[in-house]
């Protein structure tokens, strides 16, 4: 009945570690997702961050544009602090929401809450314990370089503006080091979720 919280870097191994645990049977709420799903007309963030921002975020769809919201909170600690502070607890009311009817489904096997920013947006309560996928700096910017086109320096970039691995690893039950070839991966996976089973 455990949930888990699944946390790393950009390009860690988060999402690859989501899919070996949906495979052995978990259920991943992906955190992202949430938060895309939040910003949709009419929800509650949507109210919000309209309201805090202006109707200058928004596209001809009435949607959130976020490469202008991106725009704004770029270049302001202040604004994105702001942004933060409305759509941290929503995705967190959200996420709650959604465990909790998978478990009123009567779902009993590990759910997964992938969330890079897990620490940082105060979502440890949603959690029962948690999980760190940590990778050696070059094989991220290697993976996410040949993977995603994106270069080093940008890669760099947002390893510096993200917590420390350090950070994550005090709040860590289980430490996964993604540091090998991707067999190596499930089959450190696997271990995790026998211990838990
Ligand atoms: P982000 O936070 O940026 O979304 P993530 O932590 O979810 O990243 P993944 O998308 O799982 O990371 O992995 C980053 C890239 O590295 C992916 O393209 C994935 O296929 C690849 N990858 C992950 N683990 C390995 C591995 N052990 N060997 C080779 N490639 C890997």
């Amino acid at each position: 009945m455990k949930t888990i919280g699944l946390t790393g870097g950009i390009g860690s191994g988060k999402s690859t570690v989501s899919q070996i645990l949906a495979a052995l049977g978990a259920f991943v709420i992906d955190a992202d997702k949430v938060g895309h799903e939040i910003y949709l007309p009419g929800k509650e963030a949507w109210r919000q961050v309209t309201a805090a921002f202006g109707q200058d975020i928004l596209a001809d769809d009435q949607t959130i544009d976020r490469k202008k919201l991106g725009a704004i909170v770029f270049g302001s600690d202040a604004a994105r602090k702001q942004l933060n502070a409305i759509v941290h607890p929503l995705m967190f009311q959200d996420i709650r929401r959604r465990i909790d009817e998978k478990r009123a489904e009567g779902f009993t096997q590990p759910i997964i809450v992938e969330a890079a920013i897990l620490i940082e947006a105060n979502w440890l309560p949603l959690a029962d314990e948690v999980w760190v996928v940590v990778t050696n700096k070059n094989a991220v910017i290697e993976r996410v370089a040949t993977q995603r086109g994106m270069p080093a320096k940008d890669t760099e970039a947002r390893i510096a503006s993200q917590l420390a691995d350090a950070e994550r690893l005090k709040h860590a039950h289980v430490v996964i080091a993604n540091d090998g070839s991707r067999e190596d991966l499930e089959q450190k996976v696997r271990d995790a979720w026998q211990r838990i089973g």
